[in-house]
């Protein structure tokens, strides 16, 4: 941080109609980091295709844990709503790395990570092999963690 919130409450902010972040223009050490933070998301954008931001995830998340977690929810119901959560969590880990995006692993590894959990879908046993069945298991994220953390 290169300023006090209180410098900031005597700018203007605005939202970025692209990244939605709001900052203050007139205030440059802000202004920089919006920058920052616009470049690393159009290379998240560039590189993995997509990116989803902290609003749109948290809408996405509660609607696919309701689907999980109903029995009326067909199999590949579910399937689909745990990879929109899984990708929910990869944006959230890849947006955590910052300008390190780069180091970040791509979607279906992230999700084989993730996925060496065995207790991820609770007791769902059918939902998890079904979904370890077409992405295998692998290290790299520790159980009950849902953040890549790169070999040092
Ligand atoms: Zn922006």
């Amino acid at each position: 941080m290169y300023f006090s919130y209180e410098d900031l409450g005597k700018h203007e902010l605005v939202e970025c109609p692209e990244c939605g972040m709001e900052y203050a223009p007139t205030l440059e050490g802000d202004a920089q980091f919006h920058r920052e933070r616009h470049e690393y998301l159009d290379g998240i954008i560039a590189k993995h295709g997509f990116i989803v931001l902290y609003e749109e995830r948290e809408r996405i998340k509660k609607v696919a844990r309701k689907t999980i977690a109903n029995n009326n929810s067909s199999l590949p119901e579910k399937q689909d709503a745990a990879h929109s959560l899984l990708k929910c969590y990869f944006a959230r880990s890849i947006e955590s790395m910052a300008e390190y995006y780069q180091m970040h692993v791509d979607l279906d590894t992230f999700i084989a990570m993730m996925l060496n959990n065995e207790d991820i879908f609770g007791k769902d046993t059918e939902l998890y092999n079904s979904l370890v069945a077409k992405y295998g298991k692998k290290e790299g994220i520790q159980k009950g963690m849902s953040y890549y953390d790169p070999p040092a």
